[in-house]
């Protein structure tokens, strides 16, 4: 296998992180202590393509392939300090734009791909729910075939981008009888429709720009075109995202850890303590080496997965591996940085406890890293 990347491929990761660099980051300390969403810089990246990278030209996007995606979004994990801003594109993007791209009715990739792409429109993908989330099949949200359409009532719940979005992509159970395979069905349904109701941010830990909230459905009637792929069609479709989103956020990962690196780097080649500079003692370089090892062997992982999309039935649990190893990785990364900084790791001017708090939650959306380790050991037969 070989994962050397195309000159396209190059110029697209490197103009990735130079438009997060220049574009994306002032004054993202201050937008976090204030959970504020950047709703301009939403724009700019969809100027930049970002919200639709993986979409068709004839709809609004890039037309890449889902390893040319995950190499663009390793380029905006490396530049892009807004973790929030980056989380709500890849939320939008992965659980929202690709599945209603992959599966929209004609009427509804035409009507709603071309804003979703540009950042006009912004997308929430509502699936947990208050006691279903690992468990996310067994969720109380129902829908029920009314007149030409559908009638969906439910609430969801920790929805990034919830509160603040025009469009949710969300699932709801159409038969109970036929359970999880063929009883859930996917629906798009503008949040201006009568009896949705988009709840108040969320106060949380990390990505504090993205706006989380709760959808309430009550009798919401959306019509048949905008059913997702068919009716009974929603586990396949949502466990299809989630393959997208376990991979391509962990591209985000290995951007983040490229980043941390060069900063732990730079800090010890810099920074002298007993005469030397501190990367000349082990405990500080063995911590950095261990950085690397982790960086490459992530993306390793992150550009086989991402190669295998929509290719092979098995990738789910190489989507499971990755999501697994990359967030772990990111969270061990950004620890051990604030440890070679010192003192100076935990002040919010430098941005490393910032970037700590954003990788908490990597190990508990997409699927806990419990839940992964379940899936792969499904498939390895236990
Ligand atoms: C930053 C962030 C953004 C999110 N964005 C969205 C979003 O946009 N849309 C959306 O629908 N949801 C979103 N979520 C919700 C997320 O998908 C759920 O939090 C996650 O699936 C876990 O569900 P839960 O919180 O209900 O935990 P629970 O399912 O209650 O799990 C609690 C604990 O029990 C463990 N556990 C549960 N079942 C098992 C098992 N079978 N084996 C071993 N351990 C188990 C879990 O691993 C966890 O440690 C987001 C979450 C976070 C943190």
């Amino acid at each position: 296998m070989d994962f050397s990347l195309t000159e396209d491929q190059r110029q697209l990761r490197d103009r990735m992180a130079k438009f997060a660099q220049l574009e994306l980051n002032s004054g993202a300390i201050e937008r976090d202590r204030d959970q504020v969403f950047p709703h301009d810089l939403w724009k700019r990246c969809g100027e930049m393509g970002l919200q639709g990278l993986p979409v068709p030209p004839e709809y609004g996007g890039e037309g890449l392939d889902p390893l040319s995606t995950a190499i663009a979004l390793e380029g905006f994990g490396y530049g892009c300090r807004d973790a929030g801003l980056l989380f709500a594109v890849c939320a939008h993007l992965l659980a929202c734009v690709v599945p209603i791209s992959l599966h929209g009715s004609g009427a509804v990739k035409k009507k709603y791909l071309p804003g979703l792409c540009n950042g006009t429109l912004i997308a929430v993908n509502g699936m947990t729910e208050e006691t279903s989330g690992s468990d996310a099949f067994h969720m109380a949200s129902r829908a029920a075939a009314d007149g030409d359409g559908y009638r969906i009532s439910g609430v969801k719940t920790l929805a990034t981008n919830a509160p603040i979005a025009n469009l949710a992509v969300i699932y709801a159970v159409t038969d109970e009888k036929k359970g999880a395979h063929g009883g859930i069905t996917g629906f798009v349904v503008e949040t201006n429709t009568p009896g949705l109701r988009q709840g108040q941010r969320f106060d949380k830990l990390g990505f504090r720009t993205a706006q989380m909230g709760r959808l309430d459905f009550k009798d919401v009637v959306v019509p048949k075109e905008n059913v997702l792929g068919g009716a009974g069609g929603g586990s396949t479709i949502f466990t299809q995202s989630m393959e997208w989103e376990r991979i391509c956020i962990a591209a985000c990962h290995v951007g983040a850890m490229q980043h941390l690196m060069e900063r732990a780097i730079e800090y010890a080649r810099t920074r002298t303590a007993q005469g030397s500079p501190i990367g000349k003692y082990q405990a500080v370089s063995h911590k950095i080496a261990d950085m690397k090892i982790r960086l490459e062997t992530a993306r390793l992982l992150v550009y086989h997965a991402a190669s295998r999309i929509g290719k092979a039935r098995d990738n789910a649990m190489n989507a499971s591996m990755v999501k697994v190893y990359a967030s772990e990785c990111l969270q061990k990364t950004a620890m051990d940085t604030i440890q070679i900084f010192g003192g100076h790791g935990i002040l919010t001017e430098n941005e490393l406890e910032r970037a700590l708090r954003d990788s908490i939650g990597s190990s508990i959306y997409s699927g806990t890293n419990e839940v992964q380790r379940n899936i792969i050991a499904s498939w390895l037969g236990l």
